[in-house]
């Protein structure tokens, strides 16, 4: 009797929840299935869903998959990012350390949130980062030398941390044997 009047925007959010849990269960069925008629998901990540706000970071890690390139605690920068020319370093995620070297992710779902970037050469290196993922890049390899990559996350309308500028250096593919 009363189907037409508004619905509280609570329940809504509920809903859309409900809906999120049926999606996912649905796709974690799917996947289950030997037909799968799910496309596989390329760059899959499994991470900590990640805060999403203020950045209150001191330092920052740069991981692949676990391996350090570089890092950064108040403002003094560690490590380097290397590729080879037409070679990806790919899947370099950006986990910012509180104050306390606790270690945290801004979640890519947030959208109060997002990643800047500058490269100070764009001759060596370019960055590019998947559909939907904002703090994850790859860096590929455009020609031999050395840049700087330097990282600015940002939340709403201000910027928080920067991190780097990190050394960036790009060398030939290494041919097996030499030293
Ligand atoms: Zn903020």
């Amino acid at each position: 009797m009363h189907s037409s009047r508004r619905v509280p925007v609570r329940t809504l959010l509920h809903r859309r929840r409900l809906l999120f849990l049926f999606l996912a269960s649905l796709f974690a069925w799917v996947s289950s299935c030997d037909d799968d008629p799910v496309p596989p998901q390329n760059g899959d990540h499994t991470h900590e869903p990640g805060i999403c706000g203020h950045i209150d970071a001191r330092g920052a890690v740069l991981e692949t998959h676990g391996v350090l390139h570089a890092s950064t605690w108040d403002g003094a920068v560690q490590g380097q990012l290397e590729t080879q020319v037409s070679a990806l370093l790919h899947d370099v995620e950006v986990i910012f350390l509180a104050a306390d070297s606790t270690r945290f992710t801004v979640a890519d779902s947030c959208m109060e949130n997002h990643m800047e970037y500058t490269i100070a050469d764009s001759n060596i290196v370019s960055l590019s980062r998947d559909p939907g993922i904002q703090w994850t890049f790859h860096l590929f390899g455009k020609q031999v030398g050395t840049t700087t990559l330097t990282l600015q996350g940002w939340h709403a309308d201000h910027a928080h941390v920067n991190i780097g500028p990190i050394p960036v250096s790009v060398t030939t593919l290494q041919e097996p044997g030499s030293p």
